[in-house]
């Protein structure tokens, strides 16, 4: 490890992952400089309760940072609430958007991304928002009030769990959604019919396989014309449809990216002491080797203690199982492992509609569990299926369909 306290860790991104990072540098008993740059303004947070807590009014932004402002004080590190414009890998050294220059020790790009833009007539107009950041919540909230009408574009889960929330403050919400089906690429046909049922009939007006043309200004209003003729009435229009990875400053770099900044194992680029985690970083899964890019607040987590350790001169490799879930109403939905890398899917119905999908490897291996239902009959199951997952456990195909199999005796 580096123990020279003239050394100093630049974090470019001071958001979920970019926060954990210089906290758990501390914990681990890094004495150097640290320089965390990002443009927000307020403490490192976490985004999940903005779809949810924060648009119904039930947490105040503030409730989400990462920590209290005594935590905060005593990490002294140098925050900058800048972009970070340029990094020069030769000299060890970054260019800010303010014009000040930073030398690193070793750098961690952190720095997340930024909502896809709809590339439509109209998709810049007042009123059409997007939703990642506290000040988004804060534009966005308002037009949440009982009999506004808000048109969502894209059924991932920014658009679903917006839509609940919209729904439980009384508003009228369209959703458009440019596949066949809802959350497409995260998860199975079958949990996302049931999640298209719930909206339904919760009052969401849905359509599927269809896309935005243009968006206008009417003297009512905002109208979304659609590509199957329809023409949506909306005070608010909410573009939810994925996120660019933050890529250009490390590309520009000369460092290697694809979808992402790619990293190995150990969270290190192609290029030495810059190492990458959280939303931006594609990295190697440690079950099936292929590459990964996992927007969750989980892999911020996990990832965030990793490259910590790493930036400080360890060299530890990332293998925690990804893990995330959406909320939406009084349902909840949950994905664990990695489903892809499986051979045999394994259905497991359960009361009342809720369902669990465990996935496995030729020798009966779990390596992925999803499930969908109602959270307070459907919560306990959903962790048991996902420790089973972090366990590797191995469990016939005809023992995990069956209902009446107690999850939790698979575990001894
Ligand atoms: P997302 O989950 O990737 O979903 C985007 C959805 O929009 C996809 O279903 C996509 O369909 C669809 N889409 C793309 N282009 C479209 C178009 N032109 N018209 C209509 N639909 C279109 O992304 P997101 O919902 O925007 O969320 C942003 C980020 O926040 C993601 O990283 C997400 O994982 C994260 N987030 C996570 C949670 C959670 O874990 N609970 C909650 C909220 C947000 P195709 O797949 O067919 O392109």
């Amino acid at each position: 490890m580096h123990s020279s306290k003239s050394l100093s860790i630049l974090v470019v991104g001071a958001g979920h992952c970019g926060g954990r990072t210089v906290q758990a540098l501390r914990e681990l008993g890094w004495q150097g400089g640290i320089d965390l740059v990002g443009e927000e303004p307020g403490l490192p947070y976490e985004r999940p309760p903005l779809s949810k807590e924060v648009l119904s009014g039930t947490k105040i932004p503030e409730a989400l940072d990462l920590m209290g402002q005594d935590a905060w004080q005593a990490l002294d590190l140098r925050r900058h609430h800048a972009r970070v414009t340029a990094v020069d890998t030769q000299a060890q050294s970054a260019t800010l958007s303010d014009g000040s220059i930073l030398h690193y020790s070793s750098l961690l790009f952190a720095n997340g991304g930024s909502p896809r833009r709809l590339d439509i007539p109209g998709a810049d107009l007042p009123g059409v928002l997007a939703l990642r950041t506290r000040a988004d919540a804060a534009r966005l909230a308002p037009q949440l009030a009982p009999g506004k009408r808000l048109a969502i574009i894209g059924g991932g889960f920014i658009g679903l769990e917006v839509a609940a929330s919209a729904r439980k403050l009384g508003c009228a919400v369209s959703l458009v959604e440019g596949g066949p089906q809802l959350m497409g690429r995260a998860v199975p046909k079958l949990l996302a019919e049931r999640a298209l049922a719930l909206h339904i009939v919760r009052g969401v007006d849905m359509h599927l396989g269809v896309s935005p043309l243009r968006i206008t200004q009417g003297e009512a209003g905002l109208e979304v014309e659609l590509s199957s003729g329809v023409t949506l009435q909306a005070d608010a229009v909410l573009i939810g449809i994925g996120i660019q990875a933050g890529t250009d400053v490390a590309q520009a770099a000369g460092i290697a990216v694809a979808r992402g900044i790619l990293v190995d194992r150990r969270l290190r680029t192609n290029v030495p002491n810059v190492y990458a985690a959280g939303d931006v970083a594609e990295f190697p899964s440690h079950l099936s080797g292929a590459l990964l890019r996992q927007e969750t607040w989980q892999n911020a987590e996990s990832q965030a203690r990793v490259a910590a350790q790493n930036l400080m001169g360890g060299s530890v490799e990332f293998a925690a199982s990804s893990w995330f879930w959406s909320d939406q109403y009084d349902y909840q939905l949950q994905v664990s492992g990695e489903p892809a890398a499986a051979s045999q899917t394994i259905v497991r119905e359960q009361e009342d509609g809720d369902v669990l999908v465990f996935y496995a490897d030729g020798v009966n291996k779990l390596v992925g569990a999803c499930g969908w239902g109602l959270t307070s009959r459907i919560a306990k199951d959903l962790k048991l299926a996902r420790t089973l997952v972090e366990r590797g456990v191995i469990a016939t195909a005809a023992v995990l369909a069956d209902p009446a199999t107690k999850l939790k005796s698979l575990l001894r």
